[in-house]
């Protein structure tokens, strides 16, 4: 079965993420547990946490289909003492934030090397503050999104998320989101029937389906091999519908959150719609 949502929003608290998307129609959801943008938030207030619980088991939100997804300014690969430090605090918080909300994954972007270090001394570095925040935390799976390779960013090859994987100890807490619009944007080639069979088959031998955790439907605004991170509603962009039509087709994208993260957040419910009758059919 596909689980099909959108990034739900966490104004006025928390809790008020799942009733969003219970109201979309959708199966799945994505959220921050604290302001994106910012370094330090507030702890979760006991009576929010208790709310956002009862509404998940209300609406029948399962943790394995709620995708929380960590501060853009973390940097797990930060090639500075300081920016690394930093990064790996506040993403041992966002753990523990997800703990107490009783999740079991957390979506992040591998990290960027700044042009200060080599790839693999930053893919390193990565693995290293994965293993350093799961030996302080337990139940939340590790979810390394792939990107599209903007400036230095790393994590747009399958190889960098596999090297990454392989160096990680606890393998039962490390999984990988693959962003559509981020895959093509690097230079993978979904958009076609045939790259699309290639892509996947690439992907099941460096990196492996077990390691699948979650998936961000995106369109792209930009072209094949872009490496610009533009992401458009569905069917308005390059990739198409019948790019999504094949997820929604495919049993490998099965019992995982399916997520919206286009611009036009008026067209979530429909879009959702639409993809759960196309995943009915498949
Ligand atoms: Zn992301
Ligand atoms: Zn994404």
């Amino acid at each position: 079965m596909k689980y099909i949502g959108a990034h739900a929003h966490i104004k006025g608290g928390v809790e008020n993420a799942p009733e969003e998307a219970y109201r979309w129609g959708a199966s799945a959801f994505a959220m921050f547990t604290k302001s994106e943008r910012q370094w330090r938030a507030a702890p979760l207030k006991p009576e929010s946490i208790e709310r956002f619980k009862q509404r998940c088991r209300e609406y029948g939100f399962s943790p394995a289909h709620i995708l929380p997804h960590d501060s853009f300014l973390i940097n797990l690969g930060h090639p500075e003492p300081d920016g690394l430090k930093k990064s790996r605090e506040a993403f041992l918080d966002e753990m523990r934030r997800c703990e107490q909300l009783g999740l079991v994954l957390l979506n992040f972007h591998p990290g960027n090397s700044l042009k200060k270090i080599g790839e693999e001394a930053c893919l390193e570095r990565i693995a290293e503050s994965i293993n350093e925040t799961l030996e302080q935390t337990k139940g939340v799976c590790a979810v390394l999104e792939n990107t599209a390779g903007q400036g230095s960013d790393l994590g747009y090859r399958f190889e960098h998320l596999a090297y990454i994987i392989e160096r990680v100890e606890d393998k039962k807490r490390v999984g990988v989101c693959l962003d559509t619009c981020h895959a093509f944007a690097a230079g993978y080639d979904i958009r076609t029937p045939s790259g699309f069979e290639e892509t996947f088959e690439h992907f099941e031998e460096v990196v492996g389906f077990r390691y699948l955790k979650g998936m961000h439907l995106n369109d792209s605004k930009k072209g094949l091999g872009s490496r610009v991170d533009r992401h458009e509603s569905i069917g308005k962009g390059e990739l198409g519908w019948e790019t999504f039509r094949r997820i929604m087709e495919d049993k490998r994208f099965d019992n995982i959150p399916l997520i919206l993260e286009t611009p036009d957040e008026t067209v979530w419910e429909e879009d959702i719609k639409l993809l759960c009758r196309m995943a009915e059919k498949g």
